[in-house]
């Protein structure tokens, strides 16, 4: 009879097998975002549909059922964070869900994810709302379809959102973001009110594009960014993707007249490639050396790009280089000015380049807008209109085109609907995990004015990288910080930060 340890055993190959198929398919889905050539599409369709189909059905496999339930009641696992136990719980998670959508379904939307991502991007450019709407449709149809599979409890993109934050649910959702509205709202009151605002000009002046890509690289390896276990290249929707151990790959995108598009796109990229890096090679294919969720993978990037990237200490040590690097565009600039410029806080219309603090209210908008036309009435023809109304209310501004409303984001030509609501828990996760850093090395401040960042990067090497997904995140975040998610701390930081610039 097998051992525990022998079903451990058999399953951790299976599920590395089944990893080596998905890595494979994430260097394909980085060709098709960086240099595929454009005709390419229709293959690349094929082969991504093909390995996920194989992926799905090596997981929904009965003998990997079968282990798994081995696992379960074999006594040996305990509910807690050892590996047959993470394993049990982690996989059988995966598992429970795979084996109820059927691999014609996981193809189908395979297939017309990768091609609809392509119909978005020319649609985007052409700011053709109209173009892209039957692949929208078609897409939402078969993520219906999907959750009516895999089944949910109470409300349909619950089964969405499990996806992306396990565990998380429209009502716990709503519960972390009403206040964080209800905070963000009174915080840009204040901004609105002090009548002052930062010399934004200093930013839009020419920075030629190849003195970006020097500058940021830089800046990456500053940070703890192993260009020897990764690459930086241009995309239309910057996304980092970890291929496996020893090669993480990050993308940007560059404005030659916008200087913190690339550079803050650049660190927060490096942000989630520091992370995948940190995790542990040996547990490669397993929980133990994955990410816990798309909410945690995000307080690393937006650590990096604003806790860190958008400080006074930070700049202390990287304006003089600036400096050097952009003559012409900062010559004449102060320190603070330039500080204050990357911090200047005004509604705008693109999610990425929208300050720390009307960018969650961008999430907000599309955590309703998903709801809408997931769960709701909202029908797909609807969805430019119900924007713009939605865009008009939150930030008093109406998009010109769709180009700058609703076909700004790459998600739901990708099937990634549930996805946005991760980008403000990140933001939470963030702010909280960043207080804990600084009150257990309390001189982080003077380290960074010096450019050293590596007891940050190891700090969080040792809290969160080097766990996998051994403890759920709202375990982790009460393991590292003594607390659960609270709006608390990201309040905090902000009112600091933005009352010292705005004068509250
Ligand atoms: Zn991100």
């Amino acid at each position: 009879m097998a051992t525990t340890q022998d079903t451990l055993t058999e399953l951790v190959r299976q599920c590395r097998e089944i990893s080596i198929i998905d890595s494979c398919g994430s260097l394909l889905g980085w060709d098709e975002r960086t240099y595929m050539p454009r005709k390419g599409a229709e293959h690349r369709a094929e082969q991504l549909a093909f390995l996920a189909g194989l992926s799905h059905s090596r997981l929904v496999d009965p003998r990997i059922g079968d282990l798994i339930n081995t696992l379960r009641t074999s006594g040996n696992t305990n509910g807690g964070d050892d590996d047959a136990s993470v394993m049990a719980r982690e996989v059988g998670r995966i598992y429970d869900r795979e084996v109820k959508i059927p691999q014609a379904l996981v193809e189908e939307i395979t297939r017309v994810t990768t091609l609809a991502q392509g119909k978005w991007a020319e649609a985007r450019a052409n700011s053709d709302f109209a173009a892209f709407k039957p692949w929208l449709q078609k897409v939402i149809d078969l993520k219906k379809q999907e959750a009516q599979a895999v089944g949910y409890k109470d409300d349909p993109y619950n089964a969405m959102l499990d996806t992306y934050e396990p565990g998380a649910t429209v009502t716990s959702i709503e519960r972390t973001f009403t206040p964080l509205r209800n905070e963000l709202v009174a915080l840009l009151d204040k901004i609105r009110g002090s009548g002052r605002s930062p010399n934004v000009g200093i930013i839009t002046r020419e920075y030629p594009v190849e003195r970006q890509q020097q500058f940021g690289t830089e800046a990456a390896t500053a940070i703890g960014f192993d260009f020897t276990e990764g690459r930086l290249d241009i995309t239309t929707h910057p996304f980092c993707s970890g291929i496996g151990p020893g090669d993480v790959r990050i993308t940007t995108r560059y404005d030659a007249h916008h200087f913190p598009c690339a550079f803050f796109g650049i660190l927060h990229e490096a942000g989630h490639g520091i992370y995948d890096q940190g995790l542990d090679p040996k547990h490669f294919g397993t929980p133990m050396g994955e990410m816990i969720s798309l909410g945690i993978h995000e307080s690393q990037s937006r650590m990096w790009e604003n806790l860190v990237g958008r400080s006074r200490p930070f700049w202390t040590h990287f304006f003089p280089k600036a400096q050097k690097t952009f003559p012409e565009a900062l010559g004449n600039v102060k320190a603070d000015e330039f500080y204050w410029a990357i911090n200047d806080v005004r509604p705008s219309l693109i999610r990425v380049e929208a300050d720390e603090a009307t960018y969650n209210l961008h999430i907000l908008l599309r955590f309703e807008m998903e709801r809408a036309f997931f769960s709701g009435g909202l029908s797909v023809d609807d969805i430019p209109g119900a924007w713009n109304e939605k865009f008009k209310s939150y930030f008093g501004l109406t998009p010109p085109n769709d180009k700058e409303g609703c076909l700004q984001d790459v998600h739901w030509s990708a099937g990634y609907i549930g996805y946005f609501p991760t980008y403000a828990l990140g933001n939470l996760f963030a702010a909280q995990f960043f207080a804990k850093a600084q009150q257990d090395i309390p001189d982080l401040d003077a380290q960074f004015a010096k450019g050293d960042f590596s007891a940050l990067k190891s700090w969080l090497r040792q809290n969160i990288h080097r766990h996998g997904r051994r403890y759920r995140s709202n375990i982790l975040i009460e393991r590292v910080t003594g607390q659960p998610l609270s709006s608390k701390p990201l309040i905090d930081y902000m009112t600091r930060k933005y009352g010292e610039l705005y004068g509250f």
